[in-house]
Parts: C-alpha cells; structure tokens; sequence
C-alpha cells in the first residue's frame, strides 16, 4: 500500500479509510498514543495502539526519534486537540533511537544547544518550521521573476575578480600550502596554479549578470557567495545565498520598484502559504517577549510585522535627508549611538539603519544617492559630482536587507572611478567592453537570502535560518 503523507491525510480527513504512516515519533504516550511527524506539515497525527496487541520490549523501542511505519484506519478522535487519528492495526520499526543517548528530551532546548547537533536541529518544531519557510521564500523569488519573464542566470562561484574587496575573499587554489612555486621575485606563482591565476570564491554574481541582462533584457541569479570577513555578528554569514536582479533599461525608480514589489510578494506569498508554520513562531514569539522587561518588547507580534511591511508604500528618502533625521535624533544628541553622526559623508551603521526604520519611521525605508565615497566603483555618479545612484532597503529588526543602484553606463566616467579608487581595469577587461559595445543605463540589487528569511520568520541570529552555518570557526557540517 501506498504511503500517505500526513499533510494530505490532515487535510482530507477520510474517516475509515486505511492508510500507512511513515516517520519519526515525537512522543508516545502511556505505550498507547504515538505522536508521529513526517516533515510534510507542521502537525503530527495521532496513532492509537491496544498495548495489550505487543509485548513490552518492543514497546520499549518506540521513543522519540524512532523512526517507523504505521497500518491502521482513520477514526474522529477521541481526545482533544486534534480531529482524527489512526486507529493502529500494524507497527514497523524502521530505526531506533537510542532513548538513552537521543538528546531531544521533551524540554525546550536553547538555539545554540541545537546549533551543535546536527540531525536534531531538523527534527525540532521551531527548524521545520524555519525550513518550511526557507523552501517558501526560495519557491517566491523563483516565482516573482519568471512571471515577469526574467531568465534565471547562473553565474560563476569561482572567478577570478577581486574587485569588491579581496581582503574579504577566500581563495581558491590546489597550490601546495607548504612549498607553493615561487616566481623569480620570490612571490607565489600563480601561473603555476590551476587556472594559472589567482582566483577567489565569488562575493556577488553582478558583473557577470549585467553581461546577462545587457543582452537578455533582465535576469536574475540566485546562488552561494563568499565573504570571508570576520564579523561575528547575527547578520552575517561566511556562506550565504544571494538574489541579485539586473534590469536593461532601468534606472534607479524602476530599481526601487521592483525590489520594494519582490519583497512584498515574498511576504505575502509567506503569509498565505505558510499559516500553520508562521502561526507556532508568532506564538513562541510572543512567548519569548513576554519574558522581556516591557520597554524591550516589540510592539507588534510577527505576523503583525509581516502584515505592515505590505501594507503600506516604503519610505524613500536620500541620504542626505536621512543624515538630518539622524543628526537631530535623541541617541545621536545624547551620544547613545556607538558611531556619533557628525558631518554629511558618514557611512551609516546599523545601529543608524535600524533607529530609522524601528524608531523614525516604524516602516521600511529605502535610502538613496549615497556619497559616492562609500560605495562601489560601479554605480553611477549623479550630477552633482558627490553623490551615486545608490539604494539600500532597510527592514525592522534586520537593518541593511538589500543593496542596489543604477550602473554607471559611460565608459569614461568608469574609467576614472575605477582609477579613483584604485580597483584594476585590465582585470575587468571583458565588464568594461558592455560600455564599449552597446552599453546602456541599466540597474540591479543584491538581496540577501537568509536576511528575508530572518525577517519573515523573526529568527533572531541568521545562522538559524541556514541549514548548516558557515562562520568563523565553524564548518565541521
Ligand atoms: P552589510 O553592510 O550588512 O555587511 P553589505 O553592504 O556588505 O552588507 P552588499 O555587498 O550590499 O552587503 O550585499 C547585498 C546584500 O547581501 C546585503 O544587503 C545583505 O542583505 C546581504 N549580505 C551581505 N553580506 C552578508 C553576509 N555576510 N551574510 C549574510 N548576508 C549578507
Ligand atoms: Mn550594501
């Protein structure tokens, strides 16, 4: 007989018939009710068993975490708390587990507990949830873009471009670590090494996509980028994914506009898709606040939070503008914040992100036309000689959630931007022929992955919204 998985058999509720069950045992209770969990849905099913029907070593070996089959026949339920359950005609154990050395007691056990186990974290409530809705977020993006025509491109994770900043990429090579070829002048000879360059794990697949979208019109790449920085904070990762658009065409309004409609239709489409799951992490979210002293509380729950972010039109404001907002605020005057705001050219810090979305403005907030000081030698320069095309969105809770701009299209003023700052043109040889032949004004933004994740699942630290985290001194699996 045909196995049926426990969120088609939850939703069809089909008193009498029979059915087979598979998975993994949650709790069992008085050797008489098993809670079972199969990964399809947040919800158990019930198995009822006559206990007399078993001899009581077998009985034994029904802990959670086993993993095993059930026969029976679907009968309205007598306790309370769910509608059906299995009357238990047939069990077969698949795997046991342990119960003595199985760490998954009935307790709650801490985020960072879980961290260090790793079959256990997936097989916890708040992790299926969490990778329920990863799988959500991911099926919405792919979504979003293909139902406006654009082409999923996959660009390269080893390349051979440092040009954002090689101090905080990790190198790629199958040179001896301890006797590498030397050149004459006594440095690493990389012409000796498997590309016969220096290469690097990608920090962001842009360039090669605006090659893309220079020719197909706009794509997308959603894939694994590197940075090897060491900031050990709740919003980084060393491995993390990232979506980066890029429109012909485009200038930095149409940039805002779609990103500020890719984010809603993630959320909504999270809302809609995923009740049951957003509903247990609301409730243990309201649970954890609740121990909080009240003026660290937030104000609304998370679904709440998700509701209001696609309820309204962001904010957009320059940089400029949110300087002054800055420069008059509380925290800045009482010095409150670690980076005071003293003068117009200040990079903002998160603590500045979050004070205007979480304290300003109560909503997100797109910043635009940065001074082109802080930011990457390939956004295009404004007229005013001090400012670029560039725009951050900035959400509750995350801070800095995507980062884009319109590209600087001409030639020359690339050119001396790149000498400006001292990033090499002969590198990017074939980045720099699109404004050669058939260049255009066009734009894009990187969305990182796990930062919506985060957000639309309220996980306070990004490494639980990952399946296997990758930070400083931890890549063990
Ligand atoms: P931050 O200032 O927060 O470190 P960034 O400005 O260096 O980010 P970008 O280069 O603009 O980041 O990358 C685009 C997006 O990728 C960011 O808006 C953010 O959502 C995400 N991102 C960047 N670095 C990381 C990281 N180390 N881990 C997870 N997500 C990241
Ligand atoms: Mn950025």
């Amino acid at each position: 007989m045909q196995r049926t998985r426990i969120d088609v058999l939850l939703s069809e509720q089909s008193v009498g018939q029979t059915v087979v069950v598979k998975g993994w045992v949650k709790s069992f209770r008085n050797n008489q009710f098993i809670s079972i969990n199969d990964g399809s849905c947040f919800d158990n099913i019930q198995a009822v068993l006559n206990r007399e029907n078993y001899d009581i070593d077998f009985l034994k070996t029904i802990t959670p975490g086993t993993a095993l089959k059930v026969v029976g026949t679907i009968v309205a339920s007598q306790g309370s708390g769910q509608a059906i359950e299995i009357d238990v005609t047939e069990i077969e154990i698949y795997g046991t587990a342990n119960a003595e050395t199985y760490p998954l007691q009935p307790k709650k056990h801490s985020k960072e507990f879980l961290r260090e186990i790793a079959h256990l974290r997936f097989r916890t409530n708040t992790f299926g949830a969490v990778f329920r809705i990863r799988h959500a977020v991911s099926f919405a993006i792919h979504s979003f873009f293909n139902d406006r025509k654009f082409y999923y491109l996959h660009t390269p994770i080893i390349t051979a471009s440092d040009a954002e900043g090689a101090g905080e990429m990790f190198r790629v090579s199958t040179l001896d670590l301890a006797q590498p070829p030397k050149t004459e002048s006594g440095d690493i000879d990389f012409k000796a090494d498997f590309f016969e360059r220096e290469t690097h794990l990608t920090v962001s697949g842009q360039l090669e996509a605006e090659l893309g979208a220079l020719a197909l019109g706009q794509v997308y790449t959603f894939g694994p980028t590197f940075r090897a920085e060491n900031s050990n904070t709740s919003r980084h990762l060393a491995e993390f994914w990232m979506v980066e658009p890029e429109v012909a065409f485009a200038d930095l309004h149409d940039n805002m506009d779609l990103a500020e409609a890719m984010l809603k239709h993630i959320i909504s489409y999270v809302l809609e898709h995923c009740q049951r799951d957003l509903q247990f992490l609301n409730d243990e979210q309201i649970k954890e606040e609740s121990q909080k002293p009240k003026n660290q509380r937030s104000e609304l729950s998370l679904i709440e939070r998700l509701q209001s972010c696609i309820a309204d039109d962001f904010v957009r404001i320059s940089y400029t503008e949110a300087i002054e907002i800055l420069k008059n605020s509380k925290p800045n005057k009482k010095k409150k914040f670690n980076y005071i705001i003293e003068e117009w050219g200040a990079d903002l810090q998160s603590e500045h992100e979050r004070y205007l979305v979480e304290k300003h403005f109560k909503k997100p907030v797109i910043l635009f036309d940065y001074p082109k000081d802080i930011k990457a030698f390939y956004m295009k320069v404004n007229e005013d000689n001090k400012t670029v095309r560039a725009m951050d969105i900035l959400f509750p809770g995350i801070g800095e959630i995507i980062g884009g701009s319109q590209r600087e299209e001409n030639l020359d003023v690339l050119l001396a931007r790149m000498e400006e700052m001292d990033v090499p043109a002969e590198e990017l040889y074939w980045y720099l022929d699109i404004r050669k032949y058939g260049s255009c004004p066009h734009s894009g933004y990187g969305l990182g992955f796990e930062r919506m994740v985060q957000f639309v699942t309220g996980m306070g630290n990004i490494r639980d919204v990952i399946p296997f985290p990758r930070t400083p001194g931890n890549a063990a699996f």
